[in-house]
């Protein structure tokens, strides 16, 4: 692992980081981190990023229904950043038809399609209905694991998620520690009023199964229209007491290649 720690100066748009001293420590970097870039917007936060960690940063994005606004900050930032998008296998669509979309619209340069794996796929869920069965382990062959085989090529990584989702994200950090990696939450200060404000300012196109009430877009079992007064993520895995898929509640499992 190679992080090069800026200096504060260099969160305020210097060039050159100082050099990286040992490592791996992501719970003192991210720490580090979180406290400089407490109050910064989610470009200078992506910024930051990038430029600790230059070729080994990567976004995870579900091209869902708020995706665009961060990729749209990342496209500010270096459209050629690589970006993780989780095809499970079971999902919609409209999903995918929105990635090829906002693939055009951003001029992202490096998106990247990560599935399941095969022989997973044949051992566990051979009949395609673990997610019926057993959804812990259905999410991790579909997203835990294969997450965790990609990210083995990075040092850090970023995600969308707001606290304004609430549960376990009311209290998420700019920059948190994740097993051997950081991981940054440009958004995590973002309200759903400043979400909204920023599709319109950058004419963001809309997930199109927003328009038929779908406020949180996931694979097509596990995904509903939220109750009315539900949370934004409300319909997603309805009726059970599921509230992530996993690749968000701890440390990713170290790589299996
Ligand atoms: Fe399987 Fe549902 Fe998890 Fe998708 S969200 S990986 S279908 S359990």
């Amino acid at each position: 692992m190679s992080i090069l720690l800026p200096t504060s100066a260099a969160f305020d748009g210097s060039p050159t980081p100082r050099p990286a001293a040992t490592f791996p420590r992501p719970r003192r970097d991210a720490a580090a981190f979180a406290k400089r870039l407490a109050q910064a917007g989610p470009r200078a936060i992506i910024a930051a990023a990038a430029r600790a960690m230059p070729g080994r940063l990567a976004v995870v994005s579900s091209f869902g229904t708020e995706s665009a606004v961060l990729l749209k900050f990342v496209a500010d930032v270096d459209p050629s950043l690589p970006i993780l998008f989780l095809d499970t296998q079971w999902l919609f669509k409209e999903t995918l038809a929105y990635r090829d979309a906002l693939v055009v619209h951003l001029r992202l340069t490096d998106v990247r399609t990560v599935t399941p794996s095969p022989s997973a796929l044949a051992l566990r869920d051979p009949k395609r209905n673990l997610c019926f069965r057993d959804r812990e382990a259905c999410c991790g062959i579909r997203k835990v694991a294969p997450l965790a085989n990609e990210l083995s090529a990075f040092d850090g990584w970023i995600s969308g998620r707001k606290r304004y989702h609430g549960g376990e994200r009311a209290t998420l950090v700019v920059a948190e520690a994740d097993g051997p990696r950081i991981k940054f939450n440009p958004l995590a200060r973002m309200t759903r009023a400043e979400l909204n404000a920023a599709f319109a300012a950058a004419e963001l196109p809309r997930h199109p199964l927003e328009a038929l009430g779908f406020s949180s877009v996931g694979c097509i079992p596990c995904t509903g229209r939220p109750a009315a007064g539900a949370s934004v993520r409300g319909g997603r895995w309805g009726g059970l007491a599921k509230t992530e898929c996993g690749i968000h509640a701890g440390p990713l499992p170290p790589s299996a290649n």
